[in-house]
């Protein structure tokens, strides 16, 4: 008897997803391969036949949740030991010995963007080429927004993050393929694209002769259909003036920068390896602001790095005052085992003052942002309209701020304008205008 006598062919996937917006991309690639084999998708894990967890490690809270969710299919796999049960994402690295001794009824062992063995897997059950079979990978379900990956990997090897060793140095994808992705999507409706990277403006770095992320902005923003064209995340050494100028000359181009500090303190960015100390850093979001009028402004910070004293957060709070960025994400440090700060540093600030920290971090940018959106009030608002969300349109404008309006009209996709009535520092209300 073949394989394929033995074993029911697979009918139902459920993929469950924790992470970056990379993460969510890869998923939606793999789940397009899963559609383009005839399976579909089922909203419990116990309904499924193939069940794939696509993980994060960047942070210990993430870490556990997978393994949470790991440890909670184990009843499911012995039930039915046909089912398919794959892990992909940061968890798994080069080697993934130690992972298959710890969960050994995990049939699939795949890194970031590497659907290859769980498709190989699928074909022999259902005794095709699974690889032979599939077109282009975009998103399965049309919605408004979508996510162009357009480099994997990162080459900065700072010290307290895991992703170079997960998702390898740094690839970027040719100009012509991601601009045939953004025709397709926007022929299936798309209207804006976020264009993804770990280090979006090293993009290109890898391919001589293809181009810049200046190139690729105004390669995709010609693209027929689309109204507006994202970019996620830069890294303050490699922003250079001709991206600036791109964002600031191409119409659909969004003025919005999401630009990681990390840290406030020049000691502290020396530990982290971040390469910029925060002169520099304060220099280029001037020099930003001045290319591009009404730009707004996001980043990362970590609190709590090994060796972060109360008066080094205090300049990462000095920084946010003096900035005033429109949103920041916010992390207390985690050791990450296999990062240079895991192995050489000690992770030396107890967990209830990086609570305390985090504390800090959220109410002062709380005070802040109601301020900036405060200073909205009664303008009128450029608004793509996303979706409905508890009886409300909810759709952003080109700085990225959610914003919500009643209207009885279907206007998912539709631009509207829209004057602000109420503001929050997370959200903006209002009425659509003529
Ligand atoms: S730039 Fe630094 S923080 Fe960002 S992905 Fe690369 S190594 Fe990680």
């Amino acid at each position: 008897m073949t394989t394929t006598e033995l074993i029911p062919s697979p009918s139902r996937y459920f993929i469950w997803t924790i992470g970056c917006q990379m993460n969510v991309a890869d998923s939606e690639r793999l789940e397009s391969a899963l559609l383009q084999l005839g399976l579909q998708s089922t909203e419990r894990p116990q309904n499924a036949d193939v069940i794939v967890l696509n993980s994060c490690v960047v942070r210990q809270s993430a870490e556990d949740k997978v393994v949470g969710m790991l440890t909670s299919l184990k009843p499911l796999k012995g039930s039915r030991p046909d089912r398919v049960v794959a892990l992909m994402g940061c968890m798994v690295g080069p080697k993934s010995d130690a992972l298959r001794q710890r969960f050994p009824y995990v049939d699939v062992f795949m890194r970031p963007q590497q659907y290859k063995p769980l498709l190989e897997l699928l074909g022999d059950r259902m005794g095709i080429d699974a690889e032979g079979c599939l077109s282009t990978l975009v998103p399965p379900r049309a919605s408004v927004t979508a996510f162009i990956p357009i480099i994997h990997g990162c080459d900065k090897f700072c010290t307290f993050c895991i992703i170079p060793y997960r998702r390898g140095r740094e690839k970027s994808r040719p100009i012509p393929d991601i601009v045939r992705e953004a025709e397709l999507l926007a022929v299936r409706g798309v209207k804006e694209v976020t264009l993804l990277g770990q280090n979006v403006d090293s993009y290109g770095n890898d391919l001589p002769g293809n181009g810049d992320l200046a190139d690729l902005l105004t390669a995709v923003s010609e693209v027929d259909g689309l109204r507006r064209v994202r970019f996620l995340t830069s890294h303050p050494n490699d922003m250079d003036q001709r991206i600036i100028d791109a964002v600031a000359s191409l119409d659909r181009v969004c003025e919005h920068v999401n630009l990681p500090f990390q840290a406030g303190d020049d000691g502290v960015l020396t530990a982290m390896r971040r390469g910029y100390t925060t002169d520099e850093y304060r220099r280029l979001v001037d020099r930003i602001r001045a290319t591009v009028p009404r730009v707004s402004m996001a980043t990362d910070l970590i609190v709590g790095f090994p060796g972060e004293s109360e008066a080094a957060f205090q300049r990462s709070v000095d920084m946010l005052e003096e900035v005033r960025f429109d949103k920041v994400h916010a992390a207390a440090y985690s050791d990450r085992p296999g990062t240079i700060a895991a192995r050489r540093m000690e992770d030396s600030v107890p967990a209830e003052e990086k609570r305390r920290r985090m504390k800090v971090i959220e109410s002062v940018q709380e005070r802040i942002a109601t301020g900036i959106n405060a200073g909205l009030l009664n303008t009128t608002q450029e608004v793509l309209v996303e979706r409905r969300e508890k009886g409300k349109w909810r759709g952003r404008n080109r700085n990225d701020k959610l914003v919500f309006f009643e209207d009885a009209r279907d206007l998912q996709g539709e631009t509207v304008n829209v004057r602000i009535e109420r503001t929050s520092p997370w959200s903006l209300q209002g009425d659509v205008v003529d």
